[in-house]
């Protein structure tokens, strides 16, 4: 029988893996997941990023037709549609949800403006990632993130499991204590289609008019919301 383990057991043992462990931690984490919520419990929202590919490639090891979900926002680089395109080969038993915004480009610039990215990304976000997102995660008791440690300060006190009161449930992140080097090292090991983006200086791949290419030594996240203050759509902000 499945050892009943608790929130509180998973702050602790956030601590108790480090970079420098193989594992890091993110298997057991997944398969702890995946015993504890049943597959309409769980959703793993995925952007299709690099460190995506790795999670997909680990959770079907512990459920093959597990639930993913993307956000559709109809901005997103050709590239990018192209590696969901491949990752669905790769993995056939995946069940890959294409969430959309309620509102089309055209209906969005004519109810607020054209290129509301600009004017108030924010608010774009909340239209086309957040509302879809809080849609998507009705009736989840939790959902699962490639969020790392080492990508950026705002995310560098993530654990394994963590209270999420944006949507109200349980936020998973099995990759906290990898590095970009983990995550290119098992790419490449395992050759697992990644978006061709990332070959071109973007570390961070979202919606094309909001990602630019970043030099070498940024912060995996530089390339998001050049310019603004911004660095996060809001999926991983609790306000
Ligand atoms: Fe809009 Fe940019 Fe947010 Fe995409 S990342 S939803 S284009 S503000």
């Amino acid at each position: 029988m499945q050892q009943a383990i608790t929130y509180e057991y998973w702050q602790d043992i956030s601590a108790s893996f480090t970079t420098d462990d193989h594992s890091k931690g993110a298997l057991s984490v997944l398969e702890w997941a995946y015993h504890t919520y049943n597959e309409d419990e769980i959703v793993y929202a995925s952007s299709f990023g690099a460190e995506a590919i790795v999670l997909i490639d680990l959770i079907t090891q512990i459920k093959r037709e597990a639930k993913l979900v993307f956000l559709d926002t109809d901005l997103h680089f050709p590239e990018t549609y192209q590696v969901i395109e491949d990752i669905k080969k790769r993995f056939p038993a995946l069940q890959v949800e294409m969430k959309k915004p309620h509102l089309t480009l055209d209906e969005q610039a004519a109810r607020y403006e054209s290129a509301l990215w600009k004017k108030d990304p924010n608010q774009c976000c909340q239209i086309r990632k957040i509302l879809p997102l809080q849609e998507a995660m009705v009736g989840k008791k939790a959902w699962i993130s490639g969020l790392r440690r080492e990508q950026s300060p705002t995310r560098k006190h993530t654990n394994f499991v963590n209270r999420d009161e944006k949507f109200t449930n349980i936020k998973i992140c099995p990759l906290i204590h990898w590095r970009t080097k983990d995550v290119w090292d098992y790419i490449k090991e395992k050759q697992l289609p990644y978006n061709a983006l990332h070959d071109v200086n973007y570390p961070s791949i979202g919606c094309f008019p909001c990602t630019q290419p970043t030099n070498e030594d940024a912060d995996s996240r530089a390339g998001r919301w050049q310019g603004l203050t911004k660095t996060e759509c809001g999926l991983h902000t609790n306000s």
